[in-house]
């Protein structure tokens, strides 16, 4: 059965232990903890999302698709950095973001374009780095916070952007900076000796990277600062997993930034087709 409507379940809010059917948690008063008998699932399937993975699947699949979308383009040699780089038609019709599509009212490119990637080692280097720093962040937040802290960041990152009049861009790496800001707010509200170090140790590479940025063709510098200042603010405002165990208003945020990025998507391709 997906639903529990009776007997004990765990409250989404204080995380004790109190009743399904029961009109205010015995604990902590939080009215209608069962959620009408969601409760329960929606903490499994937070619990065990690895939300790292997922993001690997979908920039891997999409870049894939936006390669197959025109493969003459994906084949013509451009340099080493654009090796299998997908035709600017194919990223724009995907959900690119950029000053050119924030003018025409795109909103949800802000949340599309996270996922697209312009070449090779441009996915690569993404997927290398979500893939170090996303557990690294569900460890300390939580699975669900890791949801809402790697959206609201891209976002940040492409707002920044947009805003300063980037006309196109795409990738990962606002919510990869976001990450790293996540990890240096952590250090920061932990403090003490440790908290001290992670926050010196992440804090050195985000600045080693922001200055790689501008050594490289093509990078977008803005929305890597933007994504920083986002992840920051994010893991700021959120708890940490070891002051709070993830409730539903978690779950609901993360279930948000979910289902506006696959609006998203099916707004991009809407757009483009019909
Ligand atoms: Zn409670």
């Amino acid at each position: 059965m997906f639903r529990k409507t009776r007997g004990a379940i765990l409250c989404p809010s204080c995380g004790r232990l109190t009743n399904a059917d029961a009109p205010v948690c015995l604990v902590c008063g939080r009215r209608n903890p069962g959620m009408w008998g969601f409760a329960g699932p929606l903490r499994r399937v937070f619990r065990t999302l690895d939300f790292t993975n997922v993001v690997t699947v979908v920039c891997v699949a999409l870049y894939i698709v936006s390669l197959v979308f025109e493969p003459r383009a994906a084949l013509r040699p451009r340099g080493m950095l654009g090796v299998f780089s997908p035709s600017l038609e194919a990223l724009f019709t995907l959900g690119a973001a950029g000053a050119v599509p924030w003018r025409l009212g795109y909103w949800w490119t802000l949340l599309t374009a996270i996922y697209l990637h312009g070449g090779l080692l441009h996915i690569l280097f993404n997927v290398l780095w979500i893939r170090q720093l996303g557990p690294a962040v569900q460890e300390v937040y939580g699975p669900a916070r890791l949801v809402v802290i790697f959206t609201v960041a891209g976002a940040a990152g492409f707002v920044a952007s947009n805003t300063l009049g980037v006309p196109f861009t795409i990738g990962a790496s606002g919510s990869i900076f976001g990450l790293l800001g996540a990890i240096v707010a952590y250090g920061r509200k932990r403090g003490g000796v440790y908290g001290r170090m992670v926050l010196r140790q992440y804090g050195q590479w985000a600045v080693l990277l922001f200055v790689l940025g501008f050594f490289m063709a093509g990078v977008n510098n803005w929305a890597h600062a933007g994504g920083f200042v986002g992840g920051f603010l994010a893991g700021l405002v959120l708890s940490l997993a070891e002051r709070r165990a993830e409730t539903a208003l978690d779950w609901l945020l993360a279930a948000a930034s979910i289902a506006l990025t696959v609006l998203g998507f099916a707004l991009a391709l809407w757009t483009a087709f019909v």
